[in-house]
């Protein structure tokens, strides 16, 4: 059975999704730990991101790098971090957070509550700062 990434990168689910190209797709957490809590995974389907690929893995990274450049020219945030857990979707996934102040909650979990038209339009200024 697909994972739940496999059903937003075909479409088949709803996400508000920030930018994609041929290997790799970015969009913004369900659940943020802060505004603009983005995700990054690989289109293909691998659970523990140390199983995939050199080539993959590179990418996926550099991919990332991008979207973090875009999240911090689109949210200024004092820089933005990266969690890779994977203990709850069997995808590999990079969370990228933004830390917007020191002693921010770096975790996990809901801990900002944002709104359906917030979301986009988060998904909106982050994906317009996005060179790939
Ligand atoms: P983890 O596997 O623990 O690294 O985290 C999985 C992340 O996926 C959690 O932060 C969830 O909030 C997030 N997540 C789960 N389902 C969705 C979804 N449908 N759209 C966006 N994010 C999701």
């Amino acid at each position: 059975m697909s994972t739940i990434f496999t059903k937003i990168i075909e479409g088949d689910i709803p996400a508000h999704k920030v930018v994609e190209n041929d290997d790799h797709l970015a969009f913004l957490d369900i659940n943020p730990s802060a505004e603009g809590h983005t995700l990054v995974v690989p289109k293909k389907e691998i659970d523990y991101i140390f199983d995939l690929s050199d080539e993959l893995l590179t990418s996926t990274m550099l991919f990332a790098k991008k979207v973090a450049a875009g999240i911090d020219k689109a949210l200024d945030p004092i820089r933005t971090g990266i969690i890779v857990e994977g203990m709850e979707v069997p995808h590999a996934h990079v969370h990228l957070i933004p830390i917007y102040k020191k002693g921010q909650p770096f975790s996990l979990g809901a801990n900002v509550e944002v709104g359906e038209e917030r979301m986009k339009e988060l998904a909106k200024l982050i994906s317009d700062e996005v060179q790939l």
